[in-house]
C-alpha cells in the first residue's frame, strides 16, 4: 500500500501488533497501520455508544473518573504551553474529540471564553451539554465554514484520523487569521516509544492509524497551512495508585511496594505524579499567507 502522506511504497516493518503491523515510510517517516481500515468502518467505531467504556478497558483503567483531577492538571499545563491566562481571555475555542468534557472544566474561569466541543459520539455530546457547554455531534465537516475559531485543540485525536490533509485543511478554513492550534499525538521518536518496543502504549490497534515523528508532523503542518511554533514532550499527571498499578503489571519486583503506596493514597493523600506518555505537545499558528482551500492542495504541498 502506498504511504497515505507521500505515496511512496518504500516502507519498513516497525512492529507487529496482534494481527496488524505498523510500517514506517522510508520517505516521509510516518508509521502506518496495516491493513488500513475503511473510512466508514472508522466512523462507526467512535459513534458506538460503548466506545468510551471499551477504550477504558483496553487501557486497564479501573475508574476513568478517578483520573479526572490528574487530567485537569494535565490540561492546565497544555494550556500554559500555548499562552498565559491573559492569552486565553475572550477566545473562541473549538475542541475536536471532546469525549466526556473533562477539558472544558479547566476553561471555566477564563473571562469571556466561548467553548464548543465536537465529537462523533452522541453519548459524549450529551454529557458535555449536561455540564453546561456547547456540544456538536459530528466531525469537523459538520462545523459551518463561516464559524471562525481563535484556538482549536485536539488531544489524542490526530492518530485516529485517516486523512490528515482533509482534517487540517478543514480546520484551517475554520480559523481566524491569528488562530492557533494546540494538540497532542504519540511520537515514534519519544523516549518511551524507544524503550517500550512493540509494547508501547500507543500501539493501539486498529484505532491508531498514523503515528508521527516530529519532522514528518512539521512537514504535514506546513503543507496544510500551519507554522509550527513549538513541539515538546507531553506530560500526564496521574494518581500514584494508577501509576503503581501500571508499573506492577510491568515489573513484578515492585509488587511488594504496591499495598503501601495504595494505603498512603487511601489515607486521603491524593498524590498526583507526572509521567511521560510518549506523546508530543504541539503548538502551531495559522499561516494566513497560505490559505488551504482543499485537501488536494495540502497533499500537493506535501509532495513538493
Ligand atoms: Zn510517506
Amino acid at each position: 500500500m502506498p504511504c497515505p502522506l507521500c505515496s511512496s511504497t518504500d516502507h519498513k516493518l516497525r512492529h507487529r501488533v496482534k494481527e496488524y503491523a505498523y510500517l514506517t515510510c522510508q520517505s516521509c517517516g510516518v508509521s502506518v497501520l496495516s491493513p488500513f481500515p475503511q473510512p466508514e468502518e472508522i466512523k462507526a467505531w467512535y459513534a458506538d455508544q460503548t466506545y468510551f467504556s471499551l477504550e477504558d478497558g483496553n487501557q486497564g483503567y479501573t475508574d476513568y473518573l478517578s483520573l479526572e483531577s490528574g487530567l485537569q492538571r494535565t490540561f492546565a499545563r497544555r494550556n500554559k504551553f500555548l499562552g498565559s491566562a491573559s492569552f486565553w481571555k475572550g477566545k473562541k475555542i473549538l475542541e475536536i474529540g471532546c469525549a466526556l468534557g473533562f477539558y472544558p472544566e479547566v476553561l471555566r474561569d477564563i473571562p469571556d471564553m466561548e467553548y464548543t466541543g465536537l465529537d462523533l459520539n452522541t453519548h459524549a455530546i450529551n454529557v458535555v451539554r449536561e455540564k453546561g457547554f456547547r456540544g456538536i455531534q459530528g466531525d469537523i465537516e459538520n462545523i459551518p465554514e463561516k464559524n471562525h475559531y481563535d484556538i482549536t485543540v485536539f488531544f489524542d485525536v490526530l492518530e485516529h484520523i485517516p486523512d490528515p490533509f482533509a482534517f487540517f485543511a478543514s480546520i484551517q478554513q475554520r480559523m481566524n487569521t491569528e488562530g492557533h492550534i494546540l494538540f497532542t499525538t504519540p511520537s515514534t521518536k519519544s523516549f518511551l516509544a524507544g524503550i517500550s518496543g512493540k509494547n508501547w502504549v500507543s500501539y493501539i490497534v486498529p484505532h491508531h492509524l498514523l503515528l508521527y515523528e516530529p519532522s514528518s508532523l512539521k512537514r504535514l503542518l506546513a503543507a496544510c497551512g500551519f507554522n509550527t511554533i513549538k513541539i515538546a514532550p507531553d506530560i500526564q499527571w496521574v494518581p500514584l495508585s494508577f501509576l503503581n498499578e501500571r508499573l506492577s503489571h510491568l515489573i513484578g519486583s515492585l509488587k511488594g511496594l504496591t499495598p503501601h503506596l495504595i494505603k498512603m493514597e487511601n489515607a486521603g493523600r491524593k498524590i498526583l505524579v507526572p509521567v511521560s506518555n510518549g506523546q508530543m505537545l504541539v503548538r502551531a499558528k495559522k499561516n494566513s499567507e497560505h490559505p488551504i482551500n482543499s485537501a488536494a492542495t495540502a497533499r500537493r504541498n506535501f509532495s513538493c
